[in-house]
C-alpha cells in the first residue's frame, strides 16, 4: 500500500515516513484511562489524537488493529510504586467492589467517547483479565537475569538493564542523572535503587485487588499490563505505539526494557505522543480547582466555564492545534472554535444549494492535494483545517453569486469537505435546539391551522379529534377569541 504520511516517531527523535511492518495490517496499541473517575478533559486529547491517526490510516487502505487498554488494577497512586490503589481506594470511599467502580467509570468514560465521536478501538482489553499474561511476563525477566525479588515483591533492575541497553532510549533520560534527581521515598527501602519499578507487588493484608503467585498475594506493577497485552494482541513487535506525553516516563520507558528483556527487540517502531491541555494557562490538577470533566464541558457545570461547549466544539477545538503543540483552553478560545465549527458545517449544506455554471472563475484543483500533504505531514490537523476554511470560502462566494463553478467542481468540493471533515477529522454536523423549535413551531400552525378550518365548517369531530390527538402527546390546546394557543404539558 502506497502512502507519504510521515509521522514524528519520539523514539527516533524525527520526522519517519511510515512503513507498516506487515501490510496491510497495521498494528497500533495506545495507552487507555485508569478508570476511578469521570472522564475529564485531559482524556479527550490522546483519544481524539489517536482517533485521527486511526482514521486516517484506515482511509489510506489499511486494516488497523487497535488496542486501547482499561486500567483497573495496579495503577498507585503517586504513578510510581507507592500508595494505594486508584480503584481501591474509590471502592474503599464509596463502599463498593473495585469492579463496580471499574464497571460504572469504564461505561462513562465509553459514552464520553461516543459525544465525541471518538470511534471504538478494535480490542479494549483489561489489566485485571490479563493477571495471567503479566505474571509470565515477570518470570520471563526473572529468568533473564534482570529482576530480582524483595520481601515478596519483585522489581525491575534497572541498573542492569542498562548496563547493555539504553534505559532511556525513549525519554532521553540519564540514569546518572535519576539517581541523583530521585528522592528516596520512604517505604522503598525493599528496592535496590530508587529508579527500579515494581514488576509485582505483594499486597498488603487492607489491599483488596490480589492475586496469588510464586512470590505473594500480590498484584502486577502499573507498567506490566500494556507490555503483556500489547504483545498478546499485536505481537512482539507492532507498529505504533502512542499515548500523551505525560506517560513518556517512567511508563513507557518501562515498557520499553520490560518488553526487550522478554522479546529481545523493541516492542513498536513507532511510538507517538500528544502534548498536554492547560486551562488558563495552568496545568489541569485537582488540587487547582481546574479538572474539568467532559459531561461539565457539554452542560456548562463548572464555575470555570461561561457557557456549555458541545462535544464537537471540544474536538474541533482539539483538532485546531497540532497534537504536538501545548493546547490551552479558555472559554475565548473555545468561543472561537464554536464559531468556526458552525461555519464549516454551514457551508455543508450550502454546498447542496449552489447552482452550477457553465465556467468556473477560480481554481481548485490543488486543494485535494493540499489537504492530504497536511495530514501526511504528522497529522497536521490546523493546517488540514486551514485549507478547508479556503473551500468554505469559495462555497460561500459561489452562494453570493460572486465566483462560479461548474458541477465538477461541485461534486469535487462536496466530496473534499465530506471526506476531510466528517471521515478523517470524525466531525459530526450537531441539531440545533433553535432549529428543532422552529420546526415544531410550523408543525404546530399547520395542526391549529387545520382544527381552525373544521372548525368554520362545524366539523366538531376532526376539530375534537386532533385537540385529542394532540393532548395525549402532552400538547394543551386554549381556544381564544382570536383561535387557539398552545404549549407542552
Ligand atoms: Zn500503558
Amino acid at each position: 500500500m502506497e502512502n507519504n504520511l510521515s509521522v514524528y516517531n519520539t523514539l527516533t527523535r524525527q520526522k519517519e515516513l511510515f512503513v507498516p511492518l506487515n501490510p496491510p495490517l497495521v498494528g497500533m496499541y495506545v495507552c487507555g484511562p485508569t478508570v476511578y473517575g469521570d472522564a475529564h478533559l485531559g482524556h479527550s486529547r490522546p483519544a481524539i489524537t489517536f482517533d485521527l491517526l486511526f482514521r486516517y490510516l484506515r482511509h489510506l487502505g489499511y486494516k488497523v488493529r487497535y488496542v486501547r487498554n482499561i486500567t483497573d488494577v495496579g495503577h498507585l497512586e503517586n504513578d510510581a510504586d507507592e500508595g494505594e490503589d486508584k480503584i481501591a481506594k474509590k471502592a474503599r470511599l464509596e463502599e463498593l467492589e473495585p469492579m463496580e467502580v471499574v464497571q460504572y467509570f469504564t461505561d462513562r468514560y465509553h459514552a464520553a467517547m461516543d459525544k465525541l465521536n471518538v470511534l471504538k478501538p478494535s480490542i479494549e482489553p483489561r489489566a485485571s483479565g490479563h493477571i495471567i499474561e503479566q505474571i509470565a511476563l515477570v518470570k520471563s525477566i526473572l529468568n533473564a537475569g534482570m529482576g530480582y525479588e524483595s520481601k515478596g515483591s519483585v522489581y525491575f533492575d534497572v541498573e542492569k538493564y542498562n548496563q547493555k541497553n539504553n534505559y532511556g532510549i525513549l525519554s532521553g533520560r540519564k540514569i546518572e542523572d535519576l539517581l541523583s534527581n530521585t528522592r528516596e521515598l520512604e517505604g522503598q527501602d525493599d528496592k535496590r535503587n530508587s529508579f527500579d519499578f515494581a514488576l509485582w507487588k505483594k499486597a498488603q493484608p487492607e489491599h483488596i485487588m490480589r492475586w496469588p503467585s510464586d512470590w505473594s498475594d500480590g498484584f502486577p506493577g502499573w507498567h506490566l499490563e500494556c507490555s503483556a497485552m500489547s504483545k498478546k494482541y499485536l505481537g512482539e513487535q507492532f507498529d505504533i505505539h502512542g499515548g500523551g506525553m505525560d506517560l513518556l516516563f517512567p511508563h513507557h520507558e518501562s515498557e520499553i526494557a520490560q518488553s526487550t528483556v522478554a522479546n529481545h527487540k523493541t516492542p513498536a517502531k513507532y511510538w507517538l505522543h500528544n502534548n498536554m491541555i492547560t486551562i488558563n494557562g495552568q496545568k489541569m490538577g485537582k488540587s487547582l480547582g481546574n479538572f474539568i470533566q467532559l459531561d461539565e464541558f457539554f452542560e456548562g457545570r463548572h464555575p470555570a466555564l461561561e457557557k456549555a461547549y458541545s462535544p464537537m466544539t471540544v474536538r474541533f477545538f482539539i483538532l485546531q492545534a497540532h497534537y504536538r503543540s501545548p493546547l490551552d483552553f479558555s472559554n475565548e478560545a473555545l468561543q472561537a472554535s464554536e464559531k468556526g465549527f458552525q461555519r464549516l458545517m454551514k457551508s455543508i449544506v450550502t454546498i447542496e444549494k449552489l447552482v452550477p455554471a457553465g465556467a468556473s472563475t477560480v481554481d481548485i484543483s490543488g486543494l485535494q492535494a493540499r489537504c492530504y500533504e497536511a495530514m501526511n505531514d504528522d497529522l497536521n490537523s490546523p493546517i488540514l483545517i486551514a485549507h478547508l476554511f479556503d473551500a468554505v470560502r469559495i462555497i460561500n462566494s459561489a452562494a453570493d453569486k460572486k465566483e462560479s463553478l461548474t458541477e465538477s467542481d461541485i461534486n469535487l468540493l462536496r466530496n473534499l469537505v465530506h471526506t476531510f471533515v466528517f471521515d478523517i477529522l470524525g466531525l459530526l454536523p450537531e441539531s440545533d435546539p433553535q432549529a428543532g423549535n422552529q420546526v415544531i413551531t410550523s408543525l404546530m400552525n399547520i395542526i391549529l391551522d387545520l382544527r381552525r378550518e373544521a372548525r368554520a365548517n362545524k366539523d366538531w369531530a376532526t376539530s375534537d379529534r386532533l385537540r385529542d390527538a394532540l393532548t395525549q402527546s402532552g400538547i394543551s390546546i386554549k381556544d381564544t377569541k382570536d383561535g387557539a394557543t398552545w404549549e407542552v404539558e
